[in-house]
Parts: C-alpha cells; structure tokens; sequence
C-alpha cells in the first residue's frame, strides 16, 4: 500500500512565482532584479507602519489577537460600518478561499469571468463546486451581461475582479450596482477590489456605498498593493456580519500574524501617503503606457498599477526569455489565459525605464 491523496489536489492549479530564476534570492537580494511580476508597490510601507511593525516584534513571544480587534476596530471607523462587518485574513487570498470553503459544496456553481486574478480557479478545485468561467469581453472587460446569464439556482459563489488582474480594466460603480440588482440574493458577490485605489473612474469608495443596498454583497480589499505590505499578508473584506462569521469560522484563529495586524491598524491612519503613492503610480502608468504605444505595442484600457499588453507578431516566450537575461522579471499572458500578452507592473522610473529599453531592444 501506498499513501494516497485526497482527488482535488490533481485539480489544484499551482502558482507560478514571479521571480523564477534559479538565481533569484541573491539578484533580489543584490537590487539588481526589476520586479515588475506581482504587482506589488516598489515604495516600502510608511515609517510609521514600520515603526508599529517593530513594536509589535517585541511582543511575538504571544500569539496574536484572534479577533484581530484594533485591525477591525480601525478599518470599521474608517469605512464608517460595524466591527462585525469587517473580516480579515491572511492576505485577500485567505479571505478568497475561506469564502469558497464556507459557501461551496460539490454541486455549486463558482461564476467568475476569464481570465482574471489566477487565483479564482484554486476556488472550485479546493471544493469540489463546479466552475464556471465567462470570457471577457473585447478590450479585456467583463461581460456582465453574459455573467448575469449563466447565474442559476445553484450558483453559490460570483467573483468580479475590478480592476480586472490581468487585464487592468475597470467598470465603474453605477454598473456594478446595476448588476447587482439582477444578481438573485441566493449569490454571494464577491467585488475582488484589489487595485481600485489606482482608477481614476470614480470615488474608491463608490462600491462600499452598495453594501448597503445590497446585503449579499462582499468588498474585497488588501493591505498588498498601495500600501505596500504584500510580505505581511493582510487583506479585508467588508459585507454582511454572516460573511464575517462564516470566514472566521473556517480559516484558523491566528492566520493574521501580529506584525501584519499592526500594520494595517497603523496603515490604514495613513490615506494621505496612499494617495501620493498613487499619484506616483499613475504619473508611471501615463508615462509606460506612452512608451509602449511608440514601440507600436496596444495594451487594454488601465485603471490598475499594471499595463496589458498585447505583444502582436513578438513571441511571448522569446520577450519574456530576453526581459529574464536582462534581470526583469514580468509576467507572460499564456498562464495568466491569453497567449501572445505580458502583464507589466509599473515599478520605480528607473525600473520602467529598463523594461522600456529592454523591450524596445528585443521587438527591433
Ligand atoms: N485579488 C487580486 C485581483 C489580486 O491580484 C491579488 C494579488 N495578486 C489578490 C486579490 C490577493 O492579494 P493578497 O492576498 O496579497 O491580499
């Protein structure tokens, strides 16, 4: 006899690191990697979030507080709702899978559009529910319509990615809100808003104001992008106190370490930092989308910290080979869902400069 696994890990996707060189750690480690594969920001976190971080490494000799009660308290006040609202894990992720685990059983639907977030797909293969993927739309954008058409009885679980990772689109609240109303209330909506601090298409906080009308409505948040704390591992979610228990009741108790709880309790006091980062990003994002348009290259409508882009007659794998020799690592389209793209997250001017020149030598 030998030991054999449970059926559903054949079905797990697996992730792909973005840095996969063998030589990574010390490149890394040395700066000489541009990082522009994860969509994280190139800014550390905020003195001050440092400084909380470093008083609470004094004190991990005990475990952390399972409730997470100054994390929540603080999100709470800042996003004028209860406590009991507010759910955090281990990064959005965690939040993203204990939705799954605590919603889904063999039999249920899992409704997201493709490609999206690479995640998503780790959702029905961890639970055994039926996915269900509906193909964007021309120019990268979801396709509500056809989203709305496949909802049925069974329908347990729908994820909008907005804006859209990988393809940077965003759709504005007032749709949102108009699909809601069509969604059944048997559906929990999950608005995976990730990147939503970098679009420029309405207040950030329009799809917190739907929460209200809409009680099977989830907002997802992380602390991951514009705040710079993606090696913590901590994101949020905001929806019904039924939401919250559910996710508290499948994940394990400590699953948000004590530095990570400090920093985002610290973090989110800071909106005036998040708000320059954010000016940075999008002067960066004008400014590599330019680029890219003078080589020639097209790219989806970005609304994110990232650009799309369509590589057209280059070869996917030959650009992405020749950015890795020059020590930039981005993302290539054909795990992400469309062959023939290469998702590029915008880093420091210095960094984008060389993904710019690098391309541009390799597409001559
Ligand atoms: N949602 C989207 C759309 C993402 O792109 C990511 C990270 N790449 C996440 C959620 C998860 O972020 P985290 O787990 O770091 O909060």
């Amino acid at each position: 006899m030998t030991v054999t696994f449970a059926e559903r890990l054949a079905r797990m996707p697996g992730y792909q690191a973005g840095v996969p060189t063998g030589q990574a750690p010390e490149a890394i480690a040395a700066g000489r990697i541009a990082q522009l594969a994860s969509n994280e920001s190139p800014f550390p976190p905020h003195p001050q979030v440092v400084e909380a971080i470093a008083r609470a490494a004094a004190a991990t000799n005990r475990y952390p507080d399972p409730a997470a009660t100054l994390l929540r308290r603080r999100l709470a006040e800042r996003y004028e709702t209860d406590p009991s609202r507010v759910a955090v894990g281990n990064g959005s992720c965690e939040i993203l899978l204990a939705a799954a685990e605590a919603l889904c059983e063999p039999g249920a639907e899992i409704l997201y559009a493709w490609p999206a977030f690479s995640m998503y797909p780790y959702l029905p293969a961890l639970t055994g529910a039926r996915e269900v993927r509906v193909p964007l739309a021309a120019g990268g954008v979801h396709d509500l319509e056809a989203m709305a058409a496949e909802v049925t009885a069974a329908t347990q679980l729908l994820l909008i990615c907005n804006p859209n990772n990988p393809t940077a689109t965003h759709i504005p609240a007032a749709e949102i809100a108009a699909f809601c109303e069509r969604v059944p209330p048997h559906v929990t909506i999950v608005l995976d808003e990730a990147y939503v601090e970098f679009q420029t298409n309405d207040d950030p906080d329009a799809a917190i104001d739907l929460l209200a009308d809409f009680p099977n409505l989830v907002v997802l948040r992380t602390f991951s992008k514009c705040y710079g704390l993606a090696g913590l591992r901590v994101g949020y979610a905001l929806g019904s106190p039924g939401f919250r228990a559910a996710v508290d009741a499948v994940r394990q108790p400590f699953s948000v370490n004590a530095l990570a709880q400090a920093a985002g309790a610290e973090a989110i006091l800071h909106s005036d930092d998040v708000l320059m980062r954010v000016e940075g990003t999008i002067a960066e994002r004008l400014r590599v989308e330019e680029g890219l348009r003078e080589l020639g290259l097209r790219t989806s409508d970005t609304q994110a910290n990232f650009s799309w882009v369509d590589l057209g007659d280059a070869e996917e794998a030959a650009v992405l080979a020749g950015l890795a020799e020059r020590e930039i690592a981005v993302r290539p389209g054909t795990p992400l869902g469309d062959p023939g793209h290469l998702r590029v997250t915008y880093g420091t001017p210095e960094e984008n400069d060389r993904f710019l020149g690098g391309l541009s030598e390799l597409l001559d």
